[in-house]
């Protein structure tokens, strides 16, 4: 590593810490009051768009996040297979789902963890609502070449911790490549991140948007890496597995965007005052159901459906 990239990332990190500081202290100041989260039961019993399935989440601790999905799961007879991890950096439990026939895996990962002091809804139980309702669909109409697996992390707020214990127990093999979601749940315009040169599966990824009408650079858009984020599909980049993040964002606000998601110290600061949309819920009291769109709900379901379809 060159001495200036290791500056860089020096920058980066400090950014990175710096903005999780004022991010707690503006969650800290704000009177938004709690979400009273729906008992778990009644979730399962209700209906199962993404959008209803972002209660099962919305509102509790991480632990009864946790044990919301495994019992979701359980449930509704879905079978799983359980990944739990203990470590120095802390513990918790990873779930994945096995869907169709075949050789090559799709994976989609998405964190069933929150902030703590902030609900979660866009982060991440919008993500993790998808993916239930992913599974249902995928149940009545499995694809036959290929394994989708659903993956829910936990402690993706910690470094991407249950995603780098997870990555010890797959078969790198047969990874076709990897989408973590985050951020799905607000927005027209879907977000493929940290995709840095060409790959097959980007190809795919690429082909399979542009199938359902989506066009790049407008309603869909690769970008690069992006310094302030991050996600689960990190964890298996040095496995030399394609990983992206997959992202919904309003295209209204793309150039406010990237002004936000680039901008150094002093620029992030100020953005942190006026943060644009999606940004402006992210880790605070205020990221509810409430703000959560069906339509960008709907987009993304039909992406990875799309995705689902053209990977092999
Ligand atoms: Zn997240």
């Amino acid at each position: 590593m060159s001495r200036r990239f290791a500056a860089r990332d020096v920058a980066l990190y400090l950014q990175r810490r710096l903005i999780r500081q004022l991010s707690r202290l503006a969650a800290a100041r704000d009177r938004t009051p709690p979400v009273v989260p729906l008992p778990v039961d009644e979730v399962i019993r209700g209906s199962r768009t993404p959008l209803a399935l972002v209660r099962l989440l919305e509102g509790r601790s991480n632990a009864e996040r946790e044990s919301a999905v495994a019992r979701y799961l359980r449930a509704r007879g879905v079978s799983f297979t359980l990944h739990p991890f203990s470590s120095d950096e802390g513990s918790g439990e990873n779930f994945a789902v096995d869907l169709g026939a075949g050789e090559r895996v799709l994976l989609l990962a998405a964190h069933h963890d929150a902030v703590p002091g902030s609900p979660g809804a866009n982060d991440n139980a919008a993500a993790v609502g998808l993916l239930l309702s992913l599974i249902e669909r995928l149940a009545a109409a499995s694809p036959t070449k290929l394994r989708v697996r659903c993956v829910f992390t936990a402690a993706e707020e910690r470094g991407y911790l249950g995603a780098r214990n997870y990555v010890g127990d797959v078969d790198v093999g047969e990874l076709a490549g990897v989408l973590s979601l985050e951020l799905c749940g607000i927005g027209d315009s879907l977000v493929v991140w940290d995709a840095e040169g060409e790959t097959p599966f980007l190809r795919t990824v690429s082909s399979a948007l542009e199938g359902i009408g989506l066009a790049r650079d407008a309603s869909y858009h690769v970008v690069g890496r992006i310094p302030m984020f991050g996600s689960d599909h990190r964890a298996f980049v040095p496995l030399g597995v394609p990983a992206y993040g997959f992202t919904l964002v309003p295209s209204a606000n793309a150039e406010a965007l990237r002004q936000f998601v680039w901008s150094l110290v002093l620029g992030a600061i100020r953005h942190l005052i006026r943060r644009p949309v999606p940004f402006d819920t992210y880790h605070t009291p205020r990221d509810r159901r409430g703000t959560l769109e069906p339509a960008a709900l709907a987009l993304a379901l039909r992406a990875l459906e799309a995705v689902i379809g053209a990977t092999t």
